[in-house]
């Protein structure tokens, strides 16, 4: 996979980009990362990238030239391979896991970050595929919204991790992960559930499926909807949320 990331401050990533996982993967050859300065595709001297908006108002905008020239630019070079334009911007889909999954599966995925009010609207209308929120909150530009989508998809590209330690991550299947713990087996009175030190993976497997269930229940019931859960699941949840169980039914009619 290749992704190309269009900032005005490519330096925002050397920190994220220079560690741990995605570290790993730039060694490894799972994925390649370009960062483009949005300035070299911008004319003149002062290679200016923004201009006041019409209409007036306060901040500036992203002028539509130097991004159609950079992203036409990218697009020419990813020799055949199909490729995804995508925009960071609070107005986009909110990101989450199935999105995350989905663009791991892409070839080439070009993220264009904004700054001060925004872009053109015409970027919008003619050059991006996508909008992508990370959450209902402003940031101060995209390159942080770049790096977390970044981070979730280059983890989900598929055969770099073992597809079973992303597979009982939280959201993979609808729901929230299972508590885990790690020696000391008693800690501050606090034991370890015995069955996680039985050796038994039948039970171990059972139990933290179980607790799987409980904790999206208690946490994020709005995501029981989407799960794929067997009838004798619905029916031990409602033992919890006995107030639940028009939902719950909903979800069992479903299966
Ligand atoms: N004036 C814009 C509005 O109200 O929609 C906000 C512009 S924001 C200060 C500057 C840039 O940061 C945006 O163009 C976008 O690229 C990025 N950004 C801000 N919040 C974001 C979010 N929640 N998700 C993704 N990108 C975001």
């Amino acid at each position: 996979m290749r992704i190309d990331i269009v900032t005005i401050f490519p330096s925002i990533f050397q920190g994220p980009f220079s560690e741990s996982m995605i570290k790993r993967a730039l060694e490894q050859g799972v994925v390649e990362i370009n960062l483009v300065d949005l300035r070299l595709f911008a004319a003149g001297k002062h290679r200016q990238v923004d201009d006041s908006p019409y209409g007036g108002g306060c901040g500036m905008v992203f002028k539509p030239e130097p991004l159609f020239a950079a992203v036409e630019h990218l697009k020419s070079g990813a020799e055949g391979a199909s490729s995804r334009v995508i925009l960071l911007s609070p107005q986009g889909r909110i990101f989450n896991q199935p999105l995350a999954r989905e663009l791991s599966r892409e070839s080439h995925l070009i993220l264009i970050c904004g700054r001060y009010e925004g872009v053109d609207e015409r970027v919008r209308q003619a050059l991006v595929d996508d909008e992508i929120s990370i959450g209902d909150y402003i940031l101060t530009g995209g390159e942080l919204a770049a790096a977390v989508i970044t981070d979730a998809v280059v983890r989900l590209i598929p055969g770099f991790l073992p597809e079973q330690s992303v597979e009982e991550e939280s959201f993979s299947a609808s729901l929230l992960e299972y508590p885990q713990y790690t020696r000391p087996p008693e800690y501050r009175g606090m034991a370890v559930p015995e069955v996680l030190l039985s050796g038994n993976h039948a039970a171990i497997a059972a139990w933290r499926r179980r607790k799987s269930l409980e904790r999206t229940l208690q946490r994020r019931p709005d995501l029981l909807k989407r799960a794929r859960l067997s009838r004798e699941e619905w029916e031990y949840l409602r033992q919890f949320k006995p107030e639940l169980a028009a939902a719950l039914d909903r979800g069992s009619e479903k299966e």
